[in-house]
């Protein structure tokens, strides 16, 4: 039987000292759970690398490739084509397994990697014997060590003899899982699937809070933020998502406190309200997609008066990103299309016609004052509901 395996290069964990193993671990068990739908498949690691070897024929290994390019802590990825580890045994491989790559090829190199020091022959010796061979089997071919069309991969390590081509570039990061918790304000928009995706690149685990104000925003809207998050689950793996009702808080708002003030003081409103739902989700930090000077509630005046009411740290990966940056990274995760759908949000719904750019805190304090903050916040939270999302249509 042809055996194919799967590569994984890992990338920054290397550099952990100790902890390498603790983040080899929540890799090894963030893939195991990404490859559950693509097939039974072993999974461990040894040297910096990941190995995913279908335990049967019926594992999808197209399937499995695709999943594995959006782990993080991945720098690179590939298949590559098993051999016996005997030196011609391996070029017969190389010869077999390459067959389309090296057809289309003009120019090819051998690489060879030996972590097998008790395998007879050295690196040099393996690549001068398997590019002799392949000279021989395509004979259209030249060797060309410096730009070669072609790099075959020769990697001979104790569990066997792999050969492959390039690497695809993996998803970079860290393992989702290794670098705590956080709870992202996520709206329909283009910034907040992007800002999570961001944070959970840096090995955050996520749960998602989402205001709605129906019937102000449709039941529509709530469905589209379902389906970005699932976008992003496939990368940051199962998120929980929070549902705050915030429409009587929004009417208290809009009826009673100073009009060019209102998104400003709905915005604090929405950072106590995360804050609640992050501390009873073991949430250690909020994540917003608020980019500096994009709106009136994105000066450094107004998110100074928002983070007065701050209690953890907010991160706000998006800060020093233009829209353009954004709208690549969103293109790039298959959240853009969904994210450009034209539903309300709460957000801009019921905005002021002239919103303060530079609001002053103490004004801000006192315009709030006009509706009874914590009984609307407990009622809202109350209410709050959750569910689980997860990657495809599982959710
Ligand atoms: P986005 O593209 O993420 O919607 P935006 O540029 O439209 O951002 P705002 O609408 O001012 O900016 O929102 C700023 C941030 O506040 C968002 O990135 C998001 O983190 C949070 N936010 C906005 N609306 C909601 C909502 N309905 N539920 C949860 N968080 C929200
Ligand atoms: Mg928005």
């Amino acid at each position: 039987m042809e055996k194919e395996i799967i590569l994984l290069k890992l990338g920054e964990i290397a550099l952990k000292g100790l902890n390498r193993r603790a983040f080899e671990d929540v890799l090894i068990q963030n893939v195991r759970r990404r490859l559950r739908e693509a097939g039974a498949f072993s999974v461990h690691a040894r040297q910096s690398t990941v190995y995913i070897e279908p335990q049967d024929g019926d594992a999808d290994m197209d399937l499995a490739e695709e999943r594995c390019g959006k782990v993080f802590g991945v720098v690179a990825y590939t298949r590559a084509g098993e051999a016996e580890k005997e030196l011609g045994k391996i070029c017969e491989k190389a010869a077999s397994y390459l067959r389309e790559d090296l057809e289309d090829a003009r120019t090819f190199k051998v690489e060879c990697k030996r972590s097998d020091k008790k395998f007879p022959f050295t690196s040099p010796e393996i690549a001068v014997e398997v590019g002799g061979y392949l000279l021989g089997q395509y004979p259209h071919l030249r060797v060309n060590v410096h730009e070669p069309d072609l790099t075959v991969w020769v990697e001979v390590r104790e569990t066997g003899a792999y050969v492959h081509g390039s690497a695809r570039p993996g998803a970079g990061g860290i393992p989702v899982g290794t670098g705590g918790k956080g709870l992202v304000l996520i709206s329909g928009g283009l910034d907040s699937p992007v800002a999570a995706w961001m944070m959970a690149k840096r090995g955050v685990e996520l749960t998602a809070v989402h205001f709605a104000s129906p019937p102000y925003t449709s039941e529509l809207a709530h469905d589209k933020v379902v389906r970005l998050l699932r976008k992003v689950s496939e990368y940051a793996g199962r998120i929980k998502m929070v549902t705050v009702n915030l429409t009587r808080l929004q009417e208290e708002i809009r009826d009673k406190c100073p009009e060019e003030l209102h998104t400003v003081i709905l915005r604090r409103f929405m950072l106590r309200a995360a804050q609640e739902v992050a501390r009873q989700e073991g949430c250690g930090a909020l994540i917003t997609g608020e980019s500096l000077g994009q709106v009136a509630s994105q000066t450094m005046q107004a998110i100074a008066c928002t983070d007065a009411v701050a209690e953890m740290p907010v991160f706000r990966p998006l800060i020093g990103s233009d829209k353009s940056e954004i709208v690549k990274i969103a293109s790039r995760i298959g959240t853009y299309d969904i994210s450009i759908e034209p539903y309300e949000d709460c957000c801009t719904i019921f905005t002021p016609k002239h919103p303060r750019t530079k609001p002053i805190l103490h004004f801000v304090e006192d315009g709030e004052k006009a509706v009874d903050g914590p009984a609307l916040l407990e009622e809202a939270l109350g209410q709050a509901e959750a569910r689980h999302i997860l990657p495809g249509e599982q959710s």
